[in-house]
């Protein structure tokens, strides 16, 4: 097995389809672990409220549960990972999706003398994720994620958290956007878990369980591929 792991700041990958709680566990993992979750949805979501040329050619791609082009979705990654606040250590959600972003990420690293310490992959059933996504939404004020189905807030319509009355739900959790997210994944994606296995990067977790038992076991992984 490779040593994948480095003396540099740390860097995370979570693996896993729309809907195996890959945003949740990272916050949870950011707060614990001094780590920056760095997501490409979001960013690829500011882009497109902001109207950027990235976000006008990233919307209909997104509405439509397709993959957003490489070029794109690595420059956005690329711009973001030079902030300051990423020298702590990264958790990427969302991102590679493609193995050409597995391989870009691989140089961008490199160029630091960084390598990636492991990529988790989150193992869930598919006919789970379509209820999972259409019932989710968050906090317009501090993104705190509910469910129709799985957590409501204590008092309907205000956040547990900052007291937000603005719950936003994303233009792609709707059930037919979520086939074409599975189906991306399962044909773009998926191949990254042979990907990070050969590099000896890869770990697994059992990921349709309760929340919290899946951040136990997130948790021991990182702490000891960041050992
Ligand atoms: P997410 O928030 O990770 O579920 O991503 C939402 C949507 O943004 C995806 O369905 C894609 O259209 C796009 N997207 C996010 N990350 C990537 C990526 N790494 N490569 C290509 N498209 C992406």
């Amino acid at each position: 097995m490779l040593d994948t792991k480095t003396t540099t700041a740390p860097v995370l990958i979570l693996l896993g389809p729309p809907g195996a709680g890959k945003g949740t566990q990272a916050r949870m993992l950011e707060d614990r672990f001094g780590l920056v979750q760095l997501s490409t949805g979001d960013l690829l979501r500011a882009a497109v409220a902001a109207g950027t040329e990235a976000g006008k050619a990233a919307k209909a791609v997104m509405e439509a549960g397709d993959l957003v082009s490489d070029e794109i979705v690595i420059a956005i990654l690329r711009d973001r990972l030079a902030d300051a606040d990423c020298a702590s250590g990264v958790i990427l959600d969302g991102f590679p999706r493609t193995t050409v972003q597995a391989e870009a990420l691989d140089a961008l690293l490199a160029e630091s003398g960084q390598k990636i310490n492991a990529a988790i992959s989150l193992d869930v059933e598919d006919a789970a994720m379509v209820t999972r996504i259409s019932g989710r939404y968050t906090c317009g004020g501090c993104g705190e994620g509910y469910h129709d189905m799985f957590k409501q807030p204590a008092v309907q319509g205000a956040c547990d958290k900052c007291g937000g009355t603005e719950m936003k739900r994303r233009a792609d959790d709707n059930a037919e956007t979520v086939a074409s997210r599975l189906e991306a994944y399962h044909a773009q994606t998926a191949p990254l878990i042979a990907y990070y296995d050969g590099k000896g990067a890869l770990q697994r977790i059992d990921a349709m369980g309760d929340i919290d038992a899946i951040a136990g076991d997130l948790r021991a992984i990182v702490a000891s591929a960041t050992a």
